[in-house]
């Protein structure tokens, strides 16, 4: 037992350890990448592979009739993958349907949830989110005929990265409906006290709901109990249900009844549904936030990809995803000391999947990673996010990630790339 962190066999050691590394078999990865970008694009198992070739299959087999035939039908599969993916996110099963995207599915719950009245007329979010939300609450806020530079207050981070819990409380006045932020902040990682700003308000009758992108498939929750009104979030992250598949949902069940902002005859009580009624009756469940046909294909991989989490659970994914990011942090301290990386991720355990290294050459430092055989992402201006992935990512690989990137560093390799950002990064 060699007691040097930096060493491979040191990497190797932690591997044999690890209980979950048979599932790097269950991936399609390639032995001659390392990929760290599972926080952008998770990728393909071949559970979810079999799951969208059983969804073909069925639809080659029965035609139309798959909607209500096969090992999946259709008509039911938005419902039972919400069943599925309830314990990701500690909600009861009638609590989470997927469908549409994270962007529909936020402008869905402001036309449910955001009611300016009676001097509440404004919405709180942070000015770290991620743009499409702010798009979507500015125009929620055009759409009631107000002013988005008025009535949407953004909180500012004090350092660039990070937001202080206390610094949101701060700005829940009398005069907000409705609370928008992300649970793990996209670049940074950050992970916010969602139970402190539920609470927080709740105490002042502030509606309150959360962007679960970074953190589902990442890290435990517990919605229900908590508390927490709504929430949504996209799949192809850490979930690794492909590019466009199908998005999240949660409404907490005390909501249950009230009508949605944005109807569609997907949101109808199934067993109404085909009476194609001019009158609607609503879903019960949170089902009732459906607008159209489901895409059906873009669910399918999600099937298998939630089989395999709910197999190993999420807290195993969450223990080792801290032990490989904080193996990763160790290496880089150790190793790349000298080369002018600091940390936007907190360092403690308030940090979500992925390391956020910050360097004024980071646009081409990735380019050279990519060019060395490591997927990393870039985020303008001076960003490297870095996601070694618990169900894929082995610490061998984080090891050599690092013994690259300081190749990279030493022999100033990127100096050969532009300090520009590529047309997606
Ligand atoms: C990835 C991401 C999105 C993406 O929205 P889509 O509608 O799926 O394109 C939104 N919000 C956050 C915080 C994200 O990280």
């Amino acid at each position: 037992m060699t007691n040097n962190l930096t060493t491979r066999g040191f990497a190797e050691q932690l591997d044999q350890q690890d209980e979950l590394r048979k599932y790097k078999e269950e991936f399609y990865t390639r032995s001659d990448v390392l990929y760290m970008d599972g926080n952008s694009l998770g990728l393909l198992s071949k559970r979810a592979e079999k799951s969208l070739l059983t969804l073909l299959e069925s639809w080659k087999e029965f035609g139309i009739d798959g909607w209500v035939r096969g090992e999946h039908p259709w008509f039911y599969f938005s419902e039972k993958l919400g069943e599925l993916c309830a314990p990701l996110v500690g909600a009861k099963p009638e609590e989470v349907i997927l469908t549409g995207s994270t962007t529909s599915n936020l402008h869905q719950l402001l036309a449910t949830f955001y009611k300016p009245a009676k001097g509440r007329t404004k919405i709180l979010a942070d000015e770290l989110n991620f743009p499409s939300d702010l798009y979507a609450i500015k125009s929620q806020i055009s759409l009631r005929g107000l002013d988005p530079s008025e009535h949407l207050i953004l909180v500012k981070s004090l350092d660039g990265h990070t937001l202080i819990e206390d610094n949101l409380i701060e700005m829940m006045r009398d005069d907000v409906a409705v609370i928008v932020l992300p649970s793990i902040l996209y670049r940074s990682g950050q992970m916010l006290d969602l139970e402190k700003l539920t609470k927080a308000a709740h105490e002042r009758g502030i509606i309150i709901g959360f962007d679960l992108c970074h953190s589902i498939g990442a890290i435990p929750h517990s919605l229900h109990d908590l508390g927490v009104d709504f929430a949504f979030w996209c799949n192809y992250k850490h979930l690794n249900g492909g590019p466009g598949t199908v998005a999240g949902l949660y409404v907490h069940e005390k909501h249950f009844g009230k009508t949605p902002g944005l109807l569609g005859w997907f949101g109808s009580d199934k067993t109404k549904q085909f009476d194609l009624s001019i009158e609607m009756t609503s879903s019960s469940t949170v089902g009732a936030y459906q607008l159209g046909t489901p895409h059906v294909l873009s669910l399918a991989p999600l099937y298998g990809s939630l089989e395999l989490f709910n197999e190993v659970g999420i807290q195993k994914v969450r223990e080792k995803s801290l032990k490989l990011t904080n193996y990763m942090m160790s290496l880089i301290d150790d190793e790349l000391g000298q080369y002018g990386f600091s940390y936007g991720n907190p360092k403690d355990e308030s940090r979500g999947g992925h390391i956020y290294l910050v360097h004024e050459e980071a646009a081409r430092i990735c380019k050279a990673l990519k060019h060395e055989g490591v997927i990393p992402d870039f985020r303008a201006p001076n960003g490297i996010r870095l996601a070694p992935v618990a169900l894929y990512s082995s610490f061998l690989d984080v090891w050599e990630t690092v013994q690259r990137l300081k190749t990279i560093m030493h022999e100033g390799k990127y100096k050969k790339f532009e300090n520009e950002r590529d047309v997606i990064a």
